[in-house]
């Protein structure tokens, strides 16, 4: 996946590099899951309690068979958040962020709109 430095995913990364232990990495999951994302963080920094905020840091996010994937050091409170997105992005196509659902084409899983199927 193609990433520069006006890319969205690095944006987000630097607007919450606290949640990346101030290292953000290049997370690899379709356009279309922008918003989600964004979201995800918007939620985690609302629940992350005082005392652990600086040890915090998410380890991998990614897509994986068709759905979001994201892996942490935290606590259930964050699972809550995770399980959330998780289940959200079975909604949402990962390449122009509409109304989606899990389709397998040849073995590989996308979460893909009606337009974006087969693309
Ligand atoms: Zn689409």
């Amino acid at each position: 996946m193609e990433m520069d430095e006006s890319d969205w995913r690095r944006h987000l990364g630097r607007r919450w590099a606290e949640q990346f232990g101030g290292r953000p990495f290049g997370f690899t999951v379709g356009d279309g899951w922008d918003h989600l994302l964004a979201e995800v963080f918007r939620r985690v920094d609302a629940v992350l309690e005082d005392d652990e905020r600086d040890s915090f840091a998410w380890s991998d996010i990614k897509e994986k068979w068709g759905v979001l994937r994201m892996t942490h050091n935290g606590g259930d409170h964050i699972d809550e958040v995770v399980d959330w997105a998780e289940a959200a992005s079975k909604r949402i196509c990962d390449r122009c962020g509409g109304s989606g659902r899990l389709r397998s084409e040849g073995g590989h899983w996308r979460t893909r709109c009606d337009v974006c199927d087969g693309l």
